[in-house]
Formats: structure tokens, sequence, C-alpha cells
């Protein structure tokens, strides 16, 4: 079987890594030709630890091929991964025209029988639509399959995730897709949720969900934290050692971000609004996350009077760790926000970049953490990227306008900052 992977993504680009390491013959396609030139030539054009040497490797082997020739692409190989972007439309609900675009470019160029797998996440009833789009654009009536195969891998931890998965789950009503997605997953020993499209396409969005409610319970506990003086990372670890409630994603912040959680959330809430269910604790949890940036800020402004005419240094603007991806990050909101509230804007990230919005021109960019940190009245730490937390605190507070610190993660020492003389302020650290 020679495998497809339409888009070359964060998810596509690792789905292709993970076929290709284990022994298949893979092609990448994508729309974006600056994105394939430099996949062809093995670099990768997003940061993602571990994965530019496991493409590159592999298109050194050949087994692993890029192009933008749909039409030939499609009528080559056998079984087509759908990788394709599904953000946000304006109403919160999922934008299937890139979905639709590739299912219509399949049934256009179809010659033969082709298994049609969707990694890309999708609202429940996608499967069926897809089916439908294919046929209406085929010239003829070839026969194919559609399986939901929804991806759960974490940014950041992409290369172990996609290599290592904890549970691999088809959606499909036929016997033959799911002996062939059986064969092409040889290698994973974890287990199989053999089901419907449906239920595959809905446990997708229950598990992104249900993690995205830990992170609001927590942050939304965090504020009555800090009014009864207590500590919510101390909280987190009592709860956590729990293993029914489980440790991971207890960290209250500034909320979540990233291409997933919101859009996943919102499309859940949408769909229910559909079928006029009533999902009051995914509301909540959308609220929480769209107010906790504000939170923060609110400290903030509260210690300097107004923003107005300040220097203000943002650390960190990936919306976590070890990625360069800026989608839904809160630190665009707070800057945002700080450039409404005319604040002199710094920023540090070690990978991640400004949007080229002119709006951003206002912000000055740093190469260091040292640099941005000169001047700052108050310093707004937004990612938790490990440099952050081994910086030297006492050497950078000479470089400082005031020792004011907000860290939006939780990431310092709260007892530590405060005793080298910074007003430290976390999330539920009060
Ligand atoms: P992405 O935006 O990084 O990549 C999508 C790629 O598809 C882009 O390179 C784009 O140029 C390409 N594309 C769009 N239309 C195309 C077409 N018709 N033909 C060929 N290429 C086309 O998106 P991503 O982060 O990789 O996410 C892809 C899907 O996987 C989304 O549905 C997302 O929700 C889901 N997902 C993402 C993650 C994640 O951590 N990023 C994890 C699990 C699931």
């Amino acid at each position: 079987m020679k495998i497809l992977i339409i888009g070359t993504g964060y998810v596509g680009a690792t789905t292709a890594m993970v076929f290709a390491e284990t022994g298949w013959q893979v092609t990448g396609l994508d729309i974006d030709a600056g994105k394939i030139e430099r996949l062809k030539q093995g670099r990768l054009h997003f940061h993602e630890p571990g994965l530019e040497a496991l493409i590159a490797k592999h298109v050194q082997s050949g087994r692993l091929q890029f192009t933008t020739d749909k039409e030939i692409a499609i009528k080559e190989h056998d079984v087509i991964f759908l990788c394709v972007g599904t953000p946000s439309l304006p109403d919160g609900s999922a934008d299937l025209r890139y979905i639709r675009q590739a299912a219509e470019d399949i049934g256009r160029s179809m010659k033969g029988y082709k298994l049609v797998v969707t990694k890309s996440t999708v609202p429940v009833g996608t499967q069926e639509k897809i089916k439908k789009w294919i046929e209406s654009a085929q010239q003829a009536a070839y026969p194919f399959e559609v399986a939901s195969n929804p991806e759960f891998l974490r940014e950041g931890k992409a290369v172990k995730d996609a290599l290592n998965p904890d549970r691999i789950v088809i959606g499909t009503d036929s016997q033959r897709a799911t002996e062939q997605l059986k064969k092409l997953y040889w290698p994973f020993v974890c287990p199989w949720i053999v089901t419907t499209p449906r239920t595959a396409e809905l446990i997708k969005y229950a598990s992104n969900s249900f993690l995205a409610t830990k992170i609001s319970y927590m942050n939304e506990l965090a504020r009555l934290c800090d009014e009864l003086e207590v500590d919510v990372t101390e909280i987190a670890e009592g709860m956590g050692l729990d293993p029914r409630i489980g440790s991971s994603f207890l960290q209250a912040g500034l909320g979540y971000g990233g291409s997933c959680f919101p859009k996943d959330v919102s499309e859940l809430v949408m769909t229910s609004r559909k079928h006029h269910v009533h999902l009051g604790i995914l509301e909540g949890v959308m609220e929480v996350n769209r107010t906790q940036y504000a939170y923060l800020l609110d400290k903030a402004r509260s210690r300097l009077t107004s923003f107005a005419d300040k220097t203000v240094t943002i650390l960190g603007l990936a919306f976590k760790p070890d990625t360069d991806d800026i989608r839904e990050a809160p630190a665009l909101r707070i800057i945002d926000q700080l450039l409404l509230e005319q604040a002199n804007v710094r920023l540090y990230d070690p990978i991640a970049a400004l949007p080229p919005h002119g709006s951003y021109r206002a912000v000055k960019v740093c190469t260091s953490a040292e640099e941005a940190l000169r001047g700052a009245e108050a310093i707004i730490l937004c990612t938790e990227w490990p440099e952050f937390e081994r910086l030297d605190w006492k050497k950078a507070k000479k470089l400082l306008g005031q020792p004011n610190f907000f860290d939006g993660r939780n990431m310092m020492n709260a007892k530590r900052m405060r005793r080298i003389g910074y007003y430290y302020q976390g999330i539920g650290k009060a």
C-alpha cells in the first residue's frame, strides 16, 4: 500500500514520518508550494523537536516524498489520509472548506479504489459529507471508503506521541477498511477502538473538551485560591495524587490556547446547540478561558495603576513551550490589550514570532530575555520555556525599571522571587 498524506502541517508531517518510519512508502501533498519545497529538502516549516531529523532521514532514503501535484498523487496512492486544517468559522463551528476541497480533489482525480482516512478533527457527521463530496466530483463511480482515525498527538511532543500512541481509534462500518488500517498500523501495540464513524469523531471532541475542562476548572479554582490565600499548585498536587483525577492538566495559568482546544470546545458547543442540548459545563469552560488572561492583566494594571507609557515585557509568545505555534496563544491577547492601553511592549520568545500584522509593529521584539527585560516596569510570563526558570533573576533585577513579576504559568518559585525582591504574583498563588 502506498500512502498519501493530504496537508503537511503539524499533523500531516508527523503522520508522514510515522508511516515512513514503520516501513511504508509515503507521499506528502500540500497546496503550499513553499512548505513542500522545504520538506523536499528534509527541512521542516515549523518547530517540532526531533521531527526534522526523521523527515530528512526518510527523504534521503526515498521512502518519503513530497509534491504539490494532486492529480498524479491521488491517482498513484491507494490510502489517503486527510490532515488539512479545520479552523473555526466566526460563529465558532468548524470550517470544513479544506476538507471539502481535498475530498473533491480526490473524487476528481481517482481512477480506482481508494481508502480515505480522516485524521483532521471534524464534527460528528463529517464522514457522511466527505462521501457525498467525493461522489459529486467523481467522473465515474469508482469504489472508495471513508474512515475516521482521529489524531491525539500533542505539539512539542508529537514525535513521541505519534510513535507511541496510547490508543488508535478507527471509525468505520467497513471490514475491509478496518483490515487495511490494522495492516498500516502493524507495529503499534496499544488499545484499539473500532467503532462507528460518528463515535470516532465524537471521541476526539470529547477528549479535548474534557482536558480543556480540567484546565478551566483549575483556573476558576485559582481565583478562589487567591481570595483564600491558598496556593493552587499545592491544591493541584494534592488532587493529582488521586489516580481517579490524575495530575495532568491541573496547572492553573493563562488558559488554554493553540490550534485545538479553543476551536474543538467551541465546535462541540455549536454542535450541541444545533441539537438543542445545553452543554452548560463546556459553556462555562469557554467563559473561564475567555476571561483568564484578563484576570492576570487586572493584577498587573492595579499594581502599575495604568499601563499607559509603562514598559511591559512579555516572556513567551507560543501557546506552550516546545512549539512555535501561536494560534490562540494567550500572549497575543495580552499584547493586544497592552497596545490598546498604550503600553510600551517588549517581547522575547526563543522560537515563536509575531504574526506580520501592522498592529504589532509597535512591539519591540528582542533576541534574548535579558534584552527584553531592560527597563521593564512589569514582566508578564506567558509561556513556560525552561530557559526562563534558569535565568539569573537576581542579576536580571538590575536591568529592570521596577521588579514587578506576573507569572501567567506559575512557573517560578514564588517564595524565592519574593525573597530576592520581586513583587511576584502568579495565578492562585497569593
Ligand atoms: P496545519 O494548519 O498545521 O496544517 C494543515 C495543512 O493543510 C497546511 O499545510 C495547508 O496548506 C494544508 N492544506 C489545506 N488545504 C489543503 C488541500 N486542499 N490540499 C492539500 N493541502 C491542504 O494544521 P494541523 O495543526 O496539522 O491540524 C490539522 C488537523 O489535525 C486539524 O483538524 C486539527 O484540529 C487536527 N489536529 C491537530 C493537532 C495539533 O496538535 N496541531 C493535534 C490533533 C489533531
